[in-house]
């Protein structure tokens, strides 16, 4: 046990001040852990690549990176693995290949582990979120009648489906049990495109595919993906090294140079205007193992990120009112288009509008990433019938100088959740009240009422848990 340590997340943006923090070895260790501490408050963590106040918690902290084991099983023409809850992504692919397995959905990065990534949803682009694949989770909880730490397997019905994406809250996962599926590859290519319509055209042919929006060239970049029955292609490794290099990072140093040492917002738009496109080679088709194709080194340099959510028939007003508000913002102009305007106006904006005029220029990529409805209570791909569409916006100011993040972050999440429904990630910034996020979630009422089942006296919960577990959000349906 470890007393007194505070820990900071990835973004350094939360700062975590348990009472007391362990690192169990194993199971037994977690219950006598629990037993030892009944009545305070206990959480998980796994690496603190959330930037929301899932993370946070002041009483017990466990981090179970020791509880790391994979067990691969067939399934049918498919795979089960049983996975110990501290894994990391990277270890558990690693497991994985050396059977011909895979998973089936992976977000950009592989630094998270397994419970943490489908705690909050984490998703990547073409199919469910990674929680959709979860057929089963251990879980040591309290027993309500005995008090006693216990052992539950949570593997059907509302119960797994609240576990498949929990934001902790109920209680200590210990091992995740998911669908896997046989290794493939996967073929991609860069193309630029003027036209939204034609990027999401591309999308029957390419259903893997991610896009960006360039801020101040405002094209868009898709990075058509399919899967592939080629084998790898003789130049992926070349392919491997462009990526490490000029995107990873020759995109990136420059980007830091810009927004941390110059804070030239003219050379900032110019950089995208003129330079960013350079980086791109187009259409130079190359396939590779799905597992290094669908990642980056995206944890390589230190920021911050909103990702909100909308469906499919909201896309299209939504990127444009996105990148309308970038240009307000970075004092490019001074109103919205009329529309927008209005939209703005009838929701009493206009002065966090007029606020945030000039005051952050938005210097990254809009990736837009498209993802499948999938079976959770409250992930935010759940429910409707339409595709989702995640919408990120990143910043690489210093942690001291985000207050025009803030600022701008505030406004798109609190203005798109009214106009679009938009959903922010859990597990990214997420500056919403706690009634107007759980007023995104029709079936919000189910996970709490599975949360008070299975942790009655929230012991399980933080302050920001416990008020979306008491918020009395107004829930519309799903459009
Ligand atoms: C550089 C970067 C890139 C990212 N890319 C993507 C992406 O492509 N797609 C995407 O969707 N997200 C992405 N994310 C977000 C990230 O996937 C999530 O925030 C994820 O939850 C982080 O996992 P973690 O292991 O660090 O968990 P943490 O951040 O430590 O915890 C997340 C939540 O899980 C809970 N938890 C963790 N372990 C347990 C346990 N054993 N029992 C109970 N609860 C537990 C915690 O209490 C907390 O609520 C990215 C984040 C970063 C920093």
């Amino acid at each position: 046990m470890v007393q007194g340590v505070h820990r900071k997340n990835f973004g350094r943006n939360q700062v975590l001040k348990p009472s007391a923090a362990y690192t169990p070895a194993d199971e037994q260790e977690v219950l006598q852990i629990l037993d030892r501490h009944r009545g305070q408050s206990i959480r998980a963590v796994g690496r603190l690549h959330s930037w929301s106040d899932a993370v946070l918690g002041d009483g017990v902290l466990l981090d179970l990176r020791r509880l790391n084991d994979v067990l691969l099983e067939p399934d049918g023409d498919q795979f089960v693995a049983t996975v110990g809850a501290g894994c990391q992504i990277k270890r558990l692919l690693k497991e994985l290949d050396r059977d011909g397995a895979t998973l089936h959905s992976l977000g950009l990065i592989t630094a998270q582990t397994i419970a943490g990534a489908i705690s909050t949803g984490t998703h990547g682009s073409g199919r469910q979120s990674m929680s959709h694949y979860v057929v089963g989770v251990r879980l040591a909880r309290y027993d309500a009648s005995t008090g006693q730490a216990i052992i539950e397997e949570l593997s059907a019905g509302e119960p797994l489906q609240a576990a498949r994406c929990s934001l902790g809250s109920l209680g200590i996962i210990l091992a995740v049990k998911l669908r896997c599926r046989a290794q493939y590859n996967v073929q991609e290519h860069f193309t630029e495109s003027r036209r939204l319509s034609d990027v999401l055209d591309a999308e029957a042919s390419f259903p893997l595919q991610q896009f960006y929006l360039v801020p101040w060239h405002w094209s868009y970049f898709s990075q058509h993906r399919r899967e592939h029955d080629r084998p790898r292609s003789r130049l992926a490794r070349l392919y491997r090294l462009y990526w490490l290099g000029v995107m990873d990072y020759g995109l990136h140093l420059p980007i830091l140079f810009l927004e941390r040492v110059l804070r030239s917002r003219r050379l900032v738009r110019f950089y995208f205007r003129r330079l960013v496109p350079v980086f791109l080679i187009r259409n130079w088709k190359v396939t590779d193992r799905s597992s290094s194709m669908l990642v980056m080194r995206h944890e390589a340099f230190r920021h911050i990120e909103i990702e909100l959510f909308v469906l499919r028939d909201q896309l299209v007003d939504a990127l444009g009112f996105a990148q309308e508000v970038i240009k307000v913002a970075g004092g490019r102009e001074s109103a919205l288009s009329a529309d927008n305007q209005q939209r703005i106006e009838e929701l009493g904006m206009q002065e966090a509008l007029a606020e945030l005029h000039d005051k952050y220029c938005h210097h990254y990529p809009i990736c837009v990433r498209r993802v499948l409805p999938d079976d959770t209570l409250i992930s935010m791909a759940s429910g409707g019938e339409q595709d989702w569409y995640a919408l990120s916006f990143i910043s690489y100011a210093r942690p001291a100088r985000r207050a025009g993040f803030s600022l701008f972050a505030s406004f798109m999440a609190r203005s798109m959740s009214r106009l679009f429904h938009a959903r922010p990630h859990w597990g990214k910034v997420c500056p919403l009240e706690a009634d107007e996020l759980t007023s995104l979630y029709p079936r919000f009422d189910d996970f709490r009422t599975v949360c008070n089942t299975l942790d009655p006296q929230g012991v399980f919960q933080n302050d920001w848990t416990a008020a979306l577990l008491e918020a009395d959000g107004h829930v519309g349906d799903i459009p």
